[in-house]
């Protein structure tokens, strides 16, 4: 007889005997006032897939009749991720695991509640991409500046996807460009957002041919930043920061 999928640490079944219900997740705590829906959900399904438990929640793996033998072991792994997300809400949010039947209920009222739509999602993201500043709040450095703008990418990312090519194998470039097209955007909406004081570098950049990635227009800039801070601002040091970042061409 094969052994049970209870005992078999590959399968989504298994039934860890290590287990804890009230260990720390390294994760965020997901509540309304915060609203890190996204920050959440990524660190939730980082965790389960180390778990081999994202099927309980993404509908794939869909609970057994009571006659079967997996029932007893859904049970036990569907009761375990519950416990997970519980440990991962805020109090308001408990309600939503607790009267769900199943992980993945509770996973989609939560979804539910937090991207009511998609169009609309993409809409504020949009929205608060483009009044996206350095100057905002808080860590005002290009290092601050650029997280938060690749945090709200991602999740834009997520809801508004490149488009994917439908020729097969993709010999048309469709996917390539698709991607350099979101690239040359991000580009723009990053060097848009920078400091009064560093429009000079942005300057720069958008004169370099080819144009820097994204990645390496952060470096510049960031560069730039720290040799402004590390010496006294003046056109002198200014024309010395131009002649570095002619050099990194
Ligand atoms: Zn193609």
């Amino acid at each position: 007889m094969a052994e049970s999928p209870a005992l078999d640490p590959k399968s989504p079944y298994y039934i860890d005997p290590d287990y804890e219900s009230n260990e720390n997740l390294p994760m965020a705590i997901l509540s309304k006032a915060e609203d890190n829906y996204f920050i959440w959900k990524s660190d939730f399904l980082l965790f389960l897939r180390s778990k081999n438990k994202t099927g309980f929640v993404d509908g794939t793996i869909q609970q057994p009749e009571p006659s079967s033998p997996l029932y007893h072991p859904w049970e036990t792994c569907d009761a375990r991720v519950k416990c997970w997300m519980r440990s991962s809400l805020s109090e308001e949010l408990l309600i939503y695991v607790t009267f769900s039947e199943a992980a993945h209920k509770a996973w989609e009222y939560l979804r539910v509640l937090f991207v009511p739509s998609v169009d609309f999602k993409i809409y504020e993201l949009r929205g608060r991409l483009a009044m996206l500043r350095q100057e905002d709040g808080g860590d005002d450095s290009v290092g601050g500046y650029f997280a938060k703008f690749m945090r709200a990418w991602a999740e834009l990312s997520e809801y508004d996807p490149v488009p994917e090519c439908k020729c097969g194998g993709c010999n048309c470039e469709g996917v390539k460009r698709g991607k350099e097209a979101r690239e040359k955007e991000q580009r723009y909406g990053f060097l848009m957002g920078l400091k009064k004081e560093l429009s000079f570098v942005r300057t720069r950049i958008m004169l370099m041919d080819p144009p820097p990635s994204l990645h390496q227009a952060f470096v510049l800039v960031d560069q730039a930043e720290s040799l402004m801070k590390s010496t006294r601002y003046s056109l002198g040091n200014r024309s010395m920061i131009t002649t570095i970042l002619s050099e990194k061409q």
